[in-house]
């Protein structure tokens, strides 16, 4: 019959065309997600402010009250803290009277308070705080768990007194009248993200729930930074779709019907909510209705019958239709639904009719597999997954009425979003528990922020505090200036004599050496009219030998430098060579330096109290290598210092933030009484790193710092440094897990063995974990290369510490370098001083915002001190080479020597 076959064909969706429908819905719900167009999305994408799911260890008691259509549903839950396997719960349904129905708003909230009393006087409950969730399903503009503003009324409820008022401080205040003084309003719970959570329970956390009943909705748990209504950007957020209205705007114009049309003009309210009129069961009869209409105007159906009874809004209920399909005895279920209408349909027509039914809630099941294929994509690109695998928590009547309804799901699902993969978990007791575990798991994450607050706490410098560091930092540097009590000064300020930064002048050809951290570099550095030109090798300088002999050590490098010559086949010349240490050294000359102590790691014997440049020539005259000529050693911060001056004149500050920490810049001469002469400026290596040593700042190390410190090879030493450098950051993160673990906070309080072994965690993890935008995926895949299982909420909180931990070395940096510039400004009598700093460093290099969050703390504390940072490149190696360029012989150069 081509008339059906017209109807039918109308009603079906091609899977090309669900496909698109799939993209718009992503569309809409981007829309929905962004600031700009938020407002004027039909999609609402309303943040719910639930940022968790349950994690099996809620306990307590907790009170619910539903506001449902006709009634108001009371019910008292208790959560033992088993995994939420046996809650225990008391209900009780109050009817509303009509006169509540039709009256005012705060007769309604009064109403619901009297219920709760009523309830509670009948459960003979204790009067300790009782923590209540309202699950109120109508859409809300909810700006916290426990504030929200109507949006609008619907389903035939209707109080303008409500309307843009916090529907939860209506209901505390409906409460405290009824003097019910222990009852908080912790949460207002959409009843979609009550299915949501009442599927959760069990184990088997519900990331998406979906709603198909006589409206239909959805919520998921986005990436809070997604949401850009919300200012969190870390961890997730259930949001709740509003999708009924997917479609307002004229999207699905393509695929409504004539049927459709009429369906939404005789509705309550035409033009909203198209989506919802295509899926939701409240519509099905009536468009079967609307179908059979026109089939019987072509003759198609009920010939011969009277089908005036068919123009009647109504005589087709969803219950009969989804009957129809789901009976094997389809024809006899036409016929009880039909005759009783006074229609005579042949056993043609019960075929037909059936037929219909079929497609009509078939498209319904496939639009709303639809939807859920554009979640499941966004999740698993929001994400960043490859793969995704989620619980979907399904309620409501077409769900529950309709036996192939899971089936059309899953199969569309999977053509449409092939890459997830949805388990459906049915709903059980709906949205009362579901609302309960809701308030309580806001409890739980409430009680575990105020104790992670509590432990990060002395982590988080205020201003004050920094700006006491930085008065401590002066005082220590003004110690070390003064020959009298450098000895007691935890910052050394050792003199380097370098003289002057570069003019730019300096020419010809240099060896150059590395040695101070992770690698150990020889270079040659040729210094020309048309710039400077690098070649060099990176050696491995294995722990045996940075603690094995300082023989061993010196023979190590003399064969480097063998090796390298080699490779450069330069075996024969002897060029000057400059040597960037970066050890603490008291400097005699340029090319005479007496190593004061290890650090960052190494120990080789005999080294220290010796000259170092003496040590490195009769390495050479041991492995009878005869072309060595070295010229200067330096410090790393001053090579740093001269490379970038090389290129920006004001550049006067060298500062290191690698394996370890430190900074020199130019002093004045008259105020170093450590060494001859007062005219011009001289470059101080401050050897900051081991500021703190003498007691000076034990008031900022927390229990992690001080553990990190007793580790390590050299305890109470290099204490500023141990707080700021990539050496430790990871090691003090891995402390604060530890300690997380312990307080049961992270990981489920599962014990980790891995996390025990030192170094485990990488500084440069905490790169990669602070990232921007990164999918808390990725940081859960950084965990689980650890052997950590992370569930989101456990990499949201590795993420904060991280971040805690970077946040504050790069302030103290700041309070450190603010000492330097200002003591400068100072010097030289300035209003406003204008520097440059040269830096160096992995660290300082590729941290996502250490050097943004440096930049920013010192312009707060150093107010009058424009600061502008310059990276250096190959710098160590390449300053060296030019102090080098000066200090040898035969170079015409400017005066880095004494004036
Ligand atoms: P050095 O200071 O020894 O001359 P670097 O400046 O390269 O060497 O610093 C090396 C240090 O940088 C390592 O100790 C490591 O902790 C840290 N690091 C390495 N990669 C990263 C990264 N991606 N982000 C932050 N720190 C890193
Ligand atoms: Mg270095």
């Amino acid at each position: 019959c081509p008339q059906v076959q017209r109807a039918l064909l109308a009603l079906t969706i091609p899977l090309e065309k669900l496909q698109a429908v799939k993209g718009r819905m992503l569309q809409a719900m981007h829309k929905g997600l962004s600031r700009q167009t938020h407002a004027e999305a039909d999609v609402r994408m309303l943040p719910t402010y639930i940022c968790s799911t349950p994690d099996g260890t809620e306990k307590g008691d907790f009170l619910v009250v539903e506001l449902c259509q006709s009634h108001v549903r009371t019910l008292w839950v208790a959560f033992l803290g088993d995994g939420n396997q046996n809650p225990q719960e008391m209900y009780k349904i109050f009817d509303m009277p009509e006169d509540i129905k039709k009256g005012k708003g705060e007769a309604l909230f009064d109403f619901i308070a009297q219920c709760v009393k009523q309830f509670l006087a009948g459960i003979g409950s204790p009067q300790n705080p009782l923590p209540l969730g309202f699950v109120f399903p109508f859409g809300c503009k909810q700006t916290q768990l426990d504030k929200a503003q109507l949006i609008s009324w619907s389903k035939g409820f209707n109080y303008s007194d409500v309307q843009g008022k916090d529907i939860v401080g209506l209901l505390q205040s409906a409460i405290k009248k009824q003097e019910l003084y222990h009852v908080n309003v912790v949460a207002l719970v959409n009843d979609t993200a009550g299915t949501m959570m009442s599927c959760s329970m069990g184990g088997k956390p519900c990331e998406i729930a979906l709603i198909a009943d006589k409206g239909t909705n959805s919520c998921f748990m986005a990436e809070a930074r997604q949401v850009e209504m919300v200012d969190e950007n870390s961890g997730q957020m259930c949001v709740n779709t509003e999708w009924g209205y997917f479609g307002d705007d004229g999207t699905l114009s393509d695929i409504l019907t004539p049927y459709d049309q009429h369906v939404d003009d005789e509705s309550s309210n035409p033009g909203q909510k198209r989506f919802e009129k295509l899926v939701g069961s409240l519509y099905l009869g009536e468009i079967v209705r609307h179908v059979l209409i026109t089939l019987a105007a072509e003759k198609a159906v009920f010939a011969g019958n009277n089908v005036v009874i068919l123009q009647t809004k109504g005589v087709l209920k969803t219950q009969q239709i989804l009957e129809i399909l789901n009976n094997e005895e389809g024809v006899a279920a036409v016929r009880r639904t039909l005759e009783p209408l006074g229609l005579q349909p042949s056993e043609r027509d019960c075929c037909r009719v059936q037929q219909v039914c079929r497609v009509v809630v078939s498209r319904a099941a496939a639009l709303c597999a639809t939807g859920l294929a554009a979640i499941l994509s966004h999740m698993c690109q929001s994400r960043q997954m490859d793969r995704l695998l989620v619980n979907v928590a399904v309620d409501g009547d077409m769900y529950r009425g309709y036996t192939r309804f899971t089936e059309i799901l899953q199969s569309v699902v999977g053509l449409l979003s092939p890459e997830c993969m949805a388990t459906f978990v049915p709903a059980g007791d709906g949205t009362g528990q579901g609302a309960a575990m809701v308030t309580a798991v806001a409890l739980r994450v409430a009680t575990k922020r105020r104790e992670v607050n509590q432990l990060l706490a002395p982590l988080r410098l205020s201003r004050a505090d920094l700006e006491r560091v930085q008065v401590l930092m002066r005082r220590e540097m003004d110690l070390g200036l003064s020959p009298d009590t450098n000895a007691d000064a935890s910052v050394r300020m050792l003199p380097t004599y370098v003289f002057a930064t570069p003019d730019g002048t300096e020419r010809g050809h240099f060896l150059g050496l590395d040695l101070g951290g992770t690698n150990f570099r020889v270079l040659v550095v040729r210094v020309t009219d048309d710039g400077i030109h690098m070649a060099s090798e990176i050696y491995v300088i294995p722990t045996a030998i940075m603690q094995g002999t300082g023989e061993a050590l010196f023979d190590h490098i003399i064969e480097c430098i063998v090796d390298f010559k080699k490779k450069q086949n330069m075996m024969t010349k002897t060029l000057p060579l400059g040597f960037t240490f970066s050890f603490p050294c008291q400097q005699l000359g340029l090319d005479k330096a007496v190593l004061l102590s290890w650090t960052k790691g190494f120990s080789a014997s005999g080294c220290v109290g010796q000259d170092v440049v003496q040590m490195l020539r009769e390495a050479a005259q041991r492995k009878q290598h005869s072309g060595l000529d070295v010229v200067a050693l330096v410090n790393d911060t001053v090579g740093t210092m001269m490379a970038c001056g090389h290129d920006d004149p004001k550049c006067e500050i060298g500062l290191i933030v690698g394996t370890g920490t430190n900074a020199c810049y130019m002093e004045e001469r008259r105020n170093v009484g450590t060494v001859e002469g007062d005219q011009g400026r001289i470059c101080i290596n401050m050897e900051w790193g081991a500021f703190g040593d003498n007691g000076c700042l034990d008031e900022f190390f927390t229990d992690f710092d001080r553990v990190v410190d007793e580790k390590t090879i050299n305890p109470g030493k290099q204490r500023f440094e141990k707080l700021i450098s990539g050496m430790y950051l990871g090691e003090i993160v891995r402390q604060i897990l530890l300690a997380l673990v312990e307080k049961r906070l992270l990981f489920h309080g599962k014990p980790c063995p891995k996390l025990q072994t030192k170094d485990i965690f990488k500084t440069k993890f905490l790169s990669s974990i602070e990232c921007d935008g990164l999918g808390l995926q990725q940081v859960r895949t950084i965990l689980e290369d650890l052997e950590l299982q992370a569930t989101s909420e456990d990499s949201a909180l590795v993420r904060e510490v991280c971040q805690t931990v970077s946040l504050r070395a790069a302030q103290l940096c700041a309070a450190g370098l603010a000492a330097v510039v200002e003591k400068m400004r100072q010097n030289r009598g300035l209003a406003e001083l204008s520097v440059t700093v040269g830096v160096d460093g992995t660290l300082y290099k590729m941290h996502p915002h250490f050097s943004k969050e440096l930049q920013k703390m010192l312009e707060y504390l150093a107010p009058n001190c424009n600061v502008t940072f310059l990276l250096s490149e190959d710098g160590s190696g390449k300053g060296a080479a030019l102090v080098a360029a000066v200090a040898s012989r035969g170079t015409n150069s400017q005066p880095l020597l004494p004036q």
